[in-house]
């Protein structure tokens, strides 16, 4: 064990990668509302630079928290003291991201189309780039690639957009990996532009609906933070813009947009993993999609895909009142995760977020559903926390399968309820 302690700081430190020796995922749980504020306590001390995967909610909601080498016994020997129950989820972190790294590596090769790229490995940004190009090269009349801004450090965010004819037409749109560190979302969105050119003309409910509305889809909507992931610190989740007032990096971009923010659910400290940012919009790589959508003016569908946790979720986040729509984005939610699960059995529970997971302001789909944008919906993919972030490659495609199920349904929801 000690070896191979020493092995993996010093492979780690050969290749300059944060790395995550020692490093354990904690689950949390939480009994009654003072340990919650217990373990909010834990939170604010900045010193254990503790990592919250899934952050403190209600009593009952389970807590996931990565928690470096040095800080481990300080936070049993806490949650102890305070008679708060854990469970190691993950071990040693560092192992499974060498798992991850040994699979991308044995899988790798060049792929010459997309009918050879390899849907079930993780990929690049440079890779998933080159799918895109691939993928507009063999379908011209079908797919284009829309370039709607450059991040903070100068790439160029991309949009597919998949259209069989007409004049602004209403529109889906799909997102994914806005939290860098959620691969699965990237994965299942490559699959999702695959699966969209071998369906059209095929599958009689998917053409219908790509015959009267038009499709976006971000694959990698936070490019800089992806990038990071890969060559640096796998566990990036925030954007990569510098901050002035701090020396730590970045903001949480589905904390950003311009509904309820700098309410309760969002951090005003840069250093926090949750940091909304100096204002509304400061993020380029949100303000590039809020630019994008109040110019298109007729998106009538807008799904924003993170992970984990499986739960699908509809407005508010950021206050308790329902949505005015409530009723229909609740039963909409009961049909899309019930498709779901018909493919493999996951469960999805689903639900405003604010109820279903925690308060959280200026989030992605409160902007859009204020915009008019009725269907707004947010996952959260598999898993439920055995893995969290780090799912092995094998689930790519049937996360990717099972969530296509409920796209589906909310596509062809929207289809049949124009307004
Ligand atoms: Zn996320």
């Amino acid at each position: 064990m000690r070896g191979l302690l020493v092995f993996g700081v010093l492979l780690g430190a050969v290749l300059g990668h944060e790395d995550f020796v020692g490093h354990q995922v904690l689950r949390i749980s939480v009994a009654d509302e003072p340990q919650v504020q217990k373990v909010k306590e834990l939170e604010d001390l900045e010193h254990l630079q503790l990592d919250f995967w899934r952050g403190p909610a209600q009593p009952g909601s389970p807590i996931d928290v990565r928690v470096p080498f040095l800080s481990v016994q300080a936070v049993k020997a806490f949650l102890e003291a305070h008679s708060v129950g854990y469970e190691i989820m993950i071990e040693d972190v560092q192992a499974l991201l060498d798992q991850e790294q040994e699979q991308m590596f044995a899988f790798w090769a060049r792929a010459e189309s997309t009918d050879t790229f390899n849907y079930a490995t993780y990929h690049t940004l440079d890779e998933i780039y080159g799918f895109m190009d691939m993928l507009v090269a063999e379908n011209p009349g079908l797919v284009s690639k829309l370039q709607i801004g450059n991040t903070y450090e100068g790439r160029p965010i991309y949009v597919l957009k998949f259209s069989t004819g007409g004049n602004n037409r209403p529109a889906i749109w799909i997102d994914t990996g806005i939290h860098s560190r959620e691969w699965v979302t990237q994965a299942s969105g490559v699959w999702f532009a695959k699966k969209i050119t071998q369906d059209y003309g095929q599958d009689p409910t998917f053409t219908a609906i790509l015959d009267s509305m038009d499709i976006f889809l971000e694959i990698v909507t936070n490019p800089d933070g992806f990038a990071y992931t890969h060559s640096k610190n796998r566990m990036w989740r925030k954007t990569r813009s510098l901050n002035p007032s701090s020396a730590c990096v970045g903001v949480d971009p589905n904390r950003n947009w311009d509904a309820g923010f700098g309410m309760a659910g969002a951090s005003s400290n840069p250093c926090s993993e949750t940091y909304r940012g100096k204002s509304a919009n400061s993020e380029v790589e949100v303000r590039s999609i809020v630019d994008f959508v109040k110019g298109h003016g007729n998106i009538k569908a807008f799904i924003s895909i993170h992970s984990y946790s499986q739960l699908l979720l509809y407005p508010y986040g950021y206050k308790t009142e329902p949505a005015p729509d409530q009723q229909e984005l609740d039963q909409l939610s009961e049909s899309a995760v019930t498709a779901l699960a018909s493919l493999y059995g996951t469960k999805f529970k689903y639900g405003s977020i604010i109820k279903a997971i925690y308060q959280a302001s200026g989030s992605t789909v409160d902007w859009t559903y204020s915009q008019g944008i009725k269907y707004s919906f947010t996952f959260e993919l598999r898993d439920t926390g055995r893995y969290g972030f780090l799912l092995p490659a094998s689930q790519i495609i049937p996360t990717a399968q099972e969530t296509w199920l409920a796209l589906l349904t909310i596509m062809e929801h929207t289809l049949n309820h124009p307004y």
